[in-house]
């Protein structure tokens, strides 16, 4: 949870790096019930700065299950490794939708305990993704840095 206010020229361009999703989960702001904020991917409370190298575009449900977490417990092998990072990490390298695009899959041990410890495939963003696929917006856009 973000501690610091952003300043507002720094959102914008969180928000437009992002392309108006969310850089853990890939909802798009767009069709959400509730406002998405700029995360501290290293926490402030532990050292992390309010620099664009630390930031990313969190959706509420990924910002809230993150909370101050840097690590979390990979389900397949039941040790801690780090989150995933996405100013460090690409996310199709770790992440893929399975074939009805309902769920993101952890291919690695980082993004399965990101998978796990951010609820990725909460029934209310299954929902939600199902209805994106009927409306043609998922995949994501080609143009989506990930
Ligand atoms: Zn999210």
């Amino acid at each position: 949870m973000s501690e610091t206010r952003i300043p507002a020229a720094l959102r914008r361009a969180v928000v437009r790096r992002a392309a108006g999703r969310c850089e853990y989960c890939r909802s798009p702001e767009a069709v959400s019930a509730a406002p998405y904020c700029v995360d501290h991917i290293v926490p402030e409370r532990v050292g992390g700065k309010t620099e664009s190298k630390n930031l990313a575009f969190a959706c509420y449900g990924c910002n809230g299950h993150k909370g101050s977490a840097t690590t979390a417990t990979d389900p397949a092998m039941g040790n801690g490794v780090p989150l995933f990072n996405p100013r460090q990490q690409r996310w199709s390298e770790h992440f893929a939708w399975s074939s009805d695009w309902e769920e993101i899959l952890g291919l690695t041990p980082v993004s399965r305990a990101t998978v796990a410890a951010l609820a990725f495939n909460r029934a209310p963003f299954r929902n939600l993704r199902r209805l994106l696929r009927r409306a043609g917006e998922l995949p994501p856009e080609a143009n989506v840095q990930d």
